[in-house]
Formats: structure tokens, C-alpha cells, sequence
């Protein structure tokens, strides 16, 4: 398991919010096996998909990536979750998703 992340994918971002983004969505990609099954990879799920970032192909499990860049304590209470309805109805659902926090 690299520990890095690869600052490279950041040039040109300006925004901490982008930055964090990006470099944990690629290293999550590299690095992160299913916590549910022990698969040792998860693929990225399809663009736009609600609250829905990788899915394991072997037990079909679904996780969502909440990033954050902050460098106060303040980012530990709170994690920003999109449109809120559409967060309650994936939460809720049948296939509900497991969360990777990232900070
Ligand atoms: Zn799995």
C-alpha cells in the first residue's frame, strides 16, 4: 500500500476542495481493497451515480468517498453530503452505501 498521494494530478488547482478530490479519489483507486469481502480492488462506479463513488465486483458492495482538505479541527464535525434528499434516499435504500472518510 503506497501512502502517498500523487501531487502530480493537483497542478493547476487552485481550489482545496478540488485538490482533496482528486488526490483521494486516485489514491483510493490505487490503493483501497473492499473492507467488506477482502477483494483487493474496487472499481469506480459510473459518473453522476447518487452517493454511489466504487463498487466492489465481487460482493457488489458500494461505498462512497467524502473528502475534505482543512487544517483546523473544525473539518472533524462537519462533512458536507450533497443534496440532502438525495443523500436520505440512498442512505435508506435498500442498497445503501458505506462511506470512506477521508481527512
Ligand atoms: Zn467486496
Amino acid at each position: 500500500m503506497d501512502l502517498r498521494f500523487n501531487t502530480a494530478l493537483i497542478q493547476g488547482y487552485k481550489s482545496p476542495a478540488q485538490q482533496a478530490r482528486i488526490l483521494t479519489e486516485d489514491w483510493l483507486a490505487r490503493n483501497m481493497y473492499c473492507p467488506i469481502c477482502g477483494a483487493v480492488s474496487l472499481h469506480k462506479a459510473e459518473t453522476n451515480a447518487p452517493v454511489k463513488d466504487y463498487v466492489c465486483d465481487h460482493c457488489k458492495a458500494q461505498y462512497e468517498l467524502k473528502s475534505k482538505r482543512a487544517t483546523t479541527d473544525k473539518y472533524r464535525t462537519k462533512l458536507n453530503d450533497g443534496v440532502y434528499s438525495t443523500m436520505i434516499d440512498r442512505i435508506t435504500s435498500l442498497d445503501n452505501p458505506s462511506f470512506f472518510l477521508q481527512m
